[in-house]
């Protein structure tokens, strides 16, 4: 049983709690330094200058209140509020596990709702969040695949998640950004390297590219742009190490089987001595023996890679099991054993269902229907 705590309550839609208002107006949330600048000028009739005033209220100091942007003329506010607004979601929940855990339910503007989850520990504070609402993809363990996709999101609602989830730990700044929460990444590409490009300015969020992963299924066109474009680091979810085997967990390995992934793995762009990622869910009878272990070595053997093992967190939804921990350990062993760096990840806020492969959302209600929040587990990636 989780300790339920909603903190927060509900939050309005804009910056003045005028949403029906805010469409009208130009939403500042999500813009990156350049777009600011471009906005001061256009539409303000100011030096790009103001950009990064304004840049710097929403992104560093996290205030979305003109009135509070006390650096910027009387006359420019009164403009701003006539022209603009910084759009927040609404925090329909807020989870904290036993372990400090949080689990975020937003609702988005057009009723849609999307999950985040805080995962504090020692030597940082990481956030997951999402880039889709749903996923198209469908991978077998996964629930958010199989309630389909409905939209990407927007840079707004990706920066949306960080700025708001930061909110709720005033006394600590967020260390790392994962993208693991609902829907593929590389689908909505355009708007997660924007997004995670405005993180890294030191006049915001400032987070170094070093503290940001995206995990993907393996979209080897997109991950080859994703490679040109940013330094992000990379995660693969791989989770299984045949082609029978992996096709039958996620089908998009009938598009980009998983030998032409491991070259594109081989290919990808590394910078500073990085490592990619490789997330394996574990789970029994399926893809957790030492011959699979065994051939995992051989998959990863010219691949730069760490791999991050995750005993599948059991849920109503499917049908799959975690390994009893013997099993667990004897496939760690075989990876470390041929010595690659291999971490079991513990399970984080498996009480309120904020565990990796339970994360994933809510059932999506029709927009215009809202509906109380009602956590139902479903399985994300
Ligand atoms: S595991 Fe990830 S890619 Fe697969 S269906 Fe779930 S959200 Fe989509």
């Amino acid at each position: 049983m989780s300790d339920l705590v909603v903190l927060g309550g509900v939050e309005s839609g804009s910056s003045d709690g005028s949403p029906a208002l805010a469409h009208d107006r130009i939403d500042l949330m999500g813009m990156s330094l350049d777009e600011l600048g471009d906005f001061a000028e256009q539409v303000l009739s100011e030096r790009r200058f103001r950009g990064k005033q304004l840049f710097k209220w929403i992104y560093k100091r996290r205030v979305t209140d003109f009135d509070a942007m006390t650096d910027i003329a009387k006359a420019t506010r009164a403009q701003l509020k006539e022209v603009a607004h910084i759009s927040r979601m609404e925090v329909r929940a807020a989870q904290r596990s036993r372990d400090g855990t949080i689990k975020f339910l937003w609702g988005l503007h057009d009723g849609l709702q999307v999950e985040s989850v805080l995962i504090p520990e020692d030597t940082r504070l990481t956030l997951c969040i999402s880039t889709q609402v749903g996923c198209p993809l469908d991978c077998d363990f996964c629930v958010t695949g199989k309630g389909g996709y409905t939209r990407n999101l927007s840079k707004a609602e990706i920066l949306g998640q960080v700025i708001q989830a930061q909110e709720h730990s005033p006394d600590r700044d967020l260390s790392n950004i994962v993208l693991m929460g609902m829907g593929e990444p590389l689908l909505n590409l355009d708007n997660v390297v924007d997004a995670m490009e405005t993180a890294q300015v030191s006049d915001g969020l400032d987070l170094s590219h070093r503290r940001i992963t995206l995990s993907t299924v393996g979209l080897i066109p997109q991950m080859a742009e994703l490679g040109k474009r940013s330094r992000i680091n990379l995660a693969i979810s791989l989770h299984g190490t045949t082609e029978e085997q992996r096709t039958a967990l996620m089908p998009i390995n009938r598009k980009y089987p998983l030998a032409d992934l491991v070259e594109a793995l081989k290919a990808y762009p590394l910078r500073q001595k990085k490592l990619i990622t490789i997330e394996y869910i574990l789970i029994r009878g399926v893809n957790d023996t030492v011959a699979d272990a065994k051939r995992l070595v051989r998959l990863l053997r010219k691949v730069p890679a760490k791999v991050n093992l995750i005993p599948y967190n059991k849920n109503p939804f499917t049908q799959y099991e975690r390994p009893d921990n013997p099993t667990i350990v004897a496939f760690q062993e075989v990876l470390m054993g041929a010595g690659l760096h291999t971490v079991t990840r513990l399970n984080r806020g498996g009480d309120i269902d904020a565990a990796c492969g339970q994360l994933g959302g809510y059932k999506q209600q029709r927009p215009g229907k809202r509906r109380s929040a009602s956590p139902k587990a479903e399985q994300g990636r």
